[in-house]
């Protein structure tokens, strides 16, 4: 299947959840959470209980959205977390924390993953000096990512910068903002990654 090119707020009513999938728009009244706050379709006002198996395939598909992967290669990911040393949940949400995309969104380059990915694509970034437009890169400890110097203009940057500036950045990046450039100081924590239930999606991927 590819990649979902509809209404994205819709995402985000069927998981009755922000995903922040619009970026500043996210952070306003006009978000459609806050004037529809159910799911999408013509029945969705009944709400229906959900089965155990239910229950995971919901968490699996919050955390597949946020970070905007395609079903594959959420999978994929999965089975690298599988064969990680350590618990598979924090190793698979860690994976998805270092993604290119994600640390470009949290440096605030962009005021959404999905913007932050388009951004990554056009090559607009350099990784320890060299440029990298595959989102899915993974980053290591001591890696700097810098916005390339043409690329210092774009609006998109900018309006990215003005949503960052409503929350603080999180500890485990460092940014130097007159530079324009971060640095990977450690992976995160548990505690510094979404709210999502990961035992959940191991329990899911495990039946
Ligand atoms: Fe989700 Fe943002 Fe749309 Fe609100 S505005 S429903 S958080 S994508």
């Amino acid at each position: 299947m590819g990649r979902y090119t509809g209404p994205v707020c819709r995402l985000c009513r069927r998981e009755r959840q922000k995903l922040f999938l619009k970026g500043k728009r996210c952070l306003t009244e006009k978000c459609a959470l806050s004037v529809r706050n159910y799911p999408p379709g013509r029945k969705s006002r009944f709400v229906r209980k959900l089965s155990g198996y239910g229950i995971r395939l919901r968490e699996k598909q919050k955390a597949r959205r946020i970070y905007g992967l395609m079903e594959k290669q959420f999978g994929l990911l999965f089975k690298k977390a599988e064969r990680m040393k350590g618990v598979t949940g924090v190793n698979l949400l860690q994976l998805l924390e270092r993604r290119l995309d994600n640390v470009v969104f949290r440096f605030g380059f962009a005021a959404s993953r999905p913007q932050a990915r388009q951004l990554v694509r056009h090559g607009h970034f350099l990784v320890n000096g060299k440029k990298v437009d595959i989102p899915s890169y993974s980053v290591e400890v001591g890696d700097e990512i810098e916005l390339r110097q043409k690329s210092r203009g774009l609006n998109v940057v900018k309006e990215g910068f003005e949503a960052a500036a409503e929350g603080e950045g999180p500890a485990w990046l460092e940014f130097n903002e007159s530079e324009l450039k971060g640095k990977v100081l450690r992976f995160p924590a548990r505690e510094e990654m979404p709210p999502i239930r990961e035992q959940s999606i191991v329990e899911l991927y495990s039946k």
